[in-house]
Formats: C-alpha cells, sequence, structure tokens
C-alpha cells in the first residue's frame, strides 16, 4: 500500500499576493514518531508503510497532489501591529475533502524557512511538537472546537533554543488557516483586489449563509465568543492570543505557550513571553473581543461607504460581550447541572470560583468533583464551600432530569495537565514515546473517570510548572 491523498487544493488558485509557493526543506533522517490513523481516515487518506509516511510528513517528499505554500498574513502581536508575518516555517502541503465533505488544510509546521521566516530558522523542536499534537487531540476530545494533529515525525537534526534540541515536524489539520491577520495583511497594504478574494473564498468555504462582510463580522464574532467560552470552561489558557493566531473558522489553533489551570486563579498566565499578563486566563474574552474589533477594521475597506461600515462594525464589536457572557453562563450553567436559567445563576457561579481562587482549588477536580461528591476535598477552609453548597443544592431543586449526569459530561475528569505535557517531552526527548501514548490513551475519553490517577492528580509543588515557551 503507499500513501495517498485525495488532494483538492483551492487556496493555491487564489491572487499571487496571498502566499509563495514554496517546497518544504528536506531533513536528514526522518523518523515517525506518531501518526493519527483515525484523523487520517476521517480525511480519506490511505496511510502508506511507516518510512513513507516519515519522508512526506518531515516535507522530504511532495505527496502526488500537492501543491506546496506558505501563506501570507500580519498581525497584531501583543498588540502591535507587525504588517509582515505569514507562514515563517509552515507549508500548507493542500487541502482534501474529508467524509463529510468539509474541505481541511493539511499544513507541516517545522518544515523550514520560507520567504516569511524573518530571523528564524524555519524549524520546530520536539517539544511543542508533541505538546500541539497531545493538546489539539485532547481539545477535540474535549468538544473544543480545534485544529488537529495528523502526525509528527523527528528529523534528526539539531535545532537551536535555550539549548540544542531534537528537531521535528508536526502535520497539522485545519478547518482553514486563514486568520484575522490574513485580512490584515491586505487591508494593510491596500490591496483590494486580494482582500475581496480572501474575503470570497473565506465566505464561501466557511459561512456560505453570510452575505455581506457585516454579516462575516457577526459570524465569526459569535464563533469567537462560542470559542473563548469553551476555553473558560475546561481552564484553557491559550498564551498568545495575537490577531494571526485567531482562526476566521472559529477553531483553536497555534498551540504554543497554552496551558491548563491547574488550582485555579483568574490571572494565572504560563507563557513565558507574556510578561504583562496580556493574556491571562480572565483576559482572553476582553482579548477576544479586541481581536474581533481589528478584524472589523481589516472588513472596512471592502465597504462602499467608510463612515457607514465603522459605525455598523462598531456596533456588531460592542455586542459581543453581551454575547461572550451569554457564552461562558451557558458553558458554566451546564458545569454546575443546571439546565434551566435563572436570575442569581451567573453570581451562583462567580461565586464558586471565587472561593476556588481564594484557595487554590484545582479547577477541573473541583468541577468533576460536583458531580462526584468530593468537590469539597479540594478547599483547605471548606465552610465557604459548604455555604455555597447549600445555595447550589437549593438551585437545583428547580431542575428536572439528571444533573448529575449532564455535570459529568460537562466536566472533564481529565485535561492534559502540564507536568505530565512536560514530563512526557522529557520521555521524548530522551527516545521513550510511552508516557506520549499513555497520555493520548488517557485523554481520548476525558469526560470518563480515568483508571489511573496520572492526570488526575495535580502537581507536587516541585512539579509545577512555572512557564511555558513557544517552539
Ligand atoms: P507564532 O508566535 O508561533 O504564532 O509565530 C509568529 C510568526 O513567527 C509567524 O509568522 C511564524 O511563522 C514565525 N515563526 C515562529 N517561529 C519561527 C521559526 N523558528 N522560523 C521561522 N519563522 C518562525
Ligand atoms: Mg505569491
Ligand atoms: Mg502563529
Amino acid at each position: 500500500m503507499t500513501l495517498a491523498i485525495p488532494f483538492d487544493n483551492s487556496y493555491a488558485t487564489l491572487p499571487g499576493a496571498l502566499f509563495t509557493r514554496i517546497d518544504p526543506t528536506p531533513v536528514k533522517a526522518p523518523q515517525l514518531l506518531a501518526f493519527n490513523h483515525a484523523l487520517a481516515r476521517e480525511l480519506g487518506i490511505t496511510p502508506g508503510a511507516e518510512d513513507e509516511l516519515a519522508r512526506v510528513f518531515a516535507g522530504n517528499e511532495v505527496p502526488e497532489g500537492a501543491a506546496p505554500i506558505a501563506q501570507r498574513y500580519a498581525g497584531h502581536q501583543f498588540g502591535q501591529f507587525n504588517p509582515q508575518l505569514g507562514d515563517g516555517r509552515a507549508h500548507l502541503l493542500g487541502e482534501v475533502i474529508d467524509r463529510h465533505g468539509r474541505r481541511r488544510d493539511i499544513q507541516l509546521k517545522g518544515s523550514g524557512r520560507t520567504p516569511y521566516s524573518r530571523m528564524g530558522d524555519g524549524r520546530a523542536w520536539l517539544g511543542p511538537v508533541l505538546r500541539e499534537y497531545v493538546v489539539s487531540e485532547a481539545m477535540h476530545a474535549l468538544g473544543v472546537p480545534t485544529t488537529r494533529a495528523l502526525a509528527a515525525v523527528a528529523t534528526g537534526e539539531p535545532v537551536v533554543r535555550e539549548a540544542v534540541l531534537p528537531g521535528a515536524v508536526l502535520t497539522r489539520v485545519a478547518a482553514s488557516h486563514i486568520r484575522v491577520g490574513t485580512f490584515q495583511i491586505f487591508a494593510a497594504l491596500q490591496d483590494i483586489a486580494s482582500l475581496k478574494a480572501l474575503y470570497e473564498h473565506t465566505i464561501e468555504r466557511h459561512y456560505p449563509q453570510a452575505d455581506g462582510p457585516q454579516a462575516l463580522l457577526d459570524a465569526v464574532i459569535a464563533a469567537q465568543a462560542r470559542l473563548v467560552a469553551q476555553w473558560m470552561s475546561v481552564g484553557f489558557i491559550h498564551g498568545v492570543m495575537n490577531t494571526d493566531n485567531c482562526a476566521i473558522s472559529g477553531e483553536t489553533i497555534d498551540y504554543g505557550p497554552c496551558a491548563f489551570v491547574d488550582d485555579y486563579h483568574p490571572e494565572t498566565v504560563f507563557s513565558s513571553i507574556d510578561r504583562m499578563g496580556r493574556y491571562a486566563y480572565a483576559n482572553q474574552p476582553d482579548i477576544a473581543v479586541w481581536n474581533m474589533a481589528q478584524f472589523a477594521t481589516a472588513l472596512v475597506p471592502l465597504m462602499p461607504d467608510r463612515d457607514k461600515a465603522v459605525e455598523a462594525f462598531t456596533a456588531s464589536v460592542h455586542a459581543m460581550p453581551a454575547l461572550l457572557r451569554a457564552e461562558w453562563r451557558a458553558r458554566f450553567r451546564a458545569k454546575l447541572g443546571l439546565e434551566t436559567e435563572q436570575d442569581g445563576d451567573g453570581a451562583l457561579i462567580s461565586e464558586l470560583l471565587d472561593i476556588m481562587a481564594a484557595q487554590g482549588a484545582d479547577f477541573t477536580n473541583t468541577f468533576r468533583g460536583l458531580a462526584e461528591g468530593t468537590a469539597r476535598r479540594e478547599f483547605s477552609d471548606p465552610a465557604a464551600f459548604d455555604a455555597w453548597e447549600a445555595k447550589w443544592r437549593a438551585r437545583l431543586e428547580a431542575e428536572s432530569g439528571d444533573p448529575e449526569a449532564r455535570m459529568l459530561a460537562a466536566n472533564p475528569a481529565v485535561i492534559p495537565r502540564n507536568h505530565r505535557i512536560e514530563h512526557m517531552i522529557e520521555a521524548a526527548v530522551g527516545g521513550d514515546m510511552g508516557p506520549f501514548h499513555t497520555l493520548m490513551e488517557t485523554l481520548a475519553t476525558p469526560y470518563e473517570t480515568p483508571e489511573s490517577p496520572l492526570l488526575v492528580t495535580p502537581p507536587r509543588p516541585e512539579e509545577r510548572v512555572a512557564a511555558t515557551f513557544c517552539g
């Protein structure tokens, strides 16, 4: 059996300003570390022998039907506009139409330099590649819209970061890699023809029901509001919510220094580069609104009347916080087992979070514990929790059906805890992929109580991960 990928490329047919045609740079000794057979089946891919998979997903061999390109984009990085970013270490091999009729990108990340590499080496090291593999697949299993991981290949080449580290290439699958920054670059360049082509492609691909830029803006705002509410509900911190890492499709994209909260505090930041806490856990909804304001700005040149557009788009962006709050309440109500909606629900949720923050209760275990009857032990001083619990139990009286079953389905038992990810990476660097496979297995069914306490037990003080890094 030889590898066959049923490519059906569309982005590569758009105006040339949107991308550069460029092949990946071959690596020295490709070795397949992981391959997602279930996802391959979903994509209609016939997998070949292991050495062929290694060659193709390292970028050493361009598969039949692929048309590798690096996509162009700009972006606000920590609030500062950078007019020229783009895929500096990624190659979009092409697209396939999956078993469900959805168009999906297949992209190599860490596959060599492109015209957009700037000072970068075009490479990735094993750690972030495996972190993205595990966390993106975990997010999918949690039910959060996300890019997926198809393959991880070791390159056999060293990568120089804070140390000399083993190189790797990730194959990422996405609904598309169109970002807020993709719109921003053509708006900034006043290349209206390219902006329009991008806009039309985006509408057809992601929001066919949208009948104009305003409708596209509203659809993306709704998708982002849903997405960020889902992040909040599982304790996820993206870490680098720059506009170039904000996908128009509404998928989570670009897993860099991302992390899950262990002991809850709203100001939690892990990313080593986020010194001001711009992308802290509780700031994420506000940042999503800010990013949508940038998206709105990039859509203005598509409108005939600039002033009218600014006014209408501003109204859309200003409506987003209420939308976010509604999505957030819906997610957290589900976590408390509440199907109906009552006036005091928002306050009830916030009160629990406040107690958790004051006592550093474990986010995942507290919510799971509400369903399993073990939440109380997450609090060093349980009196505050007891008082809250009495109110919550009284509120549950108004509910019918099986709130417990609903809570078990809304509160994961396992998340990819940072210290286990770091441990997995250390093992992989040493040549042991065992912990990677154990994590993948456990994280495939996050709403089932696992047999092993591996991902349930919070880090001991000496195991705590203080900071996460980009790759
Ligand atoms: P990120 O922070 O990973 O979203 O990346 C921001 C920008 O830097 C993107 O244009 C990336 O393609 C580029 N970039 C990040 N790392 C590298 C690298 N090692 N080599 C080349 N470009 C890179
Ligand atoms: Mg071009
Ligand atoms: Mg990025």
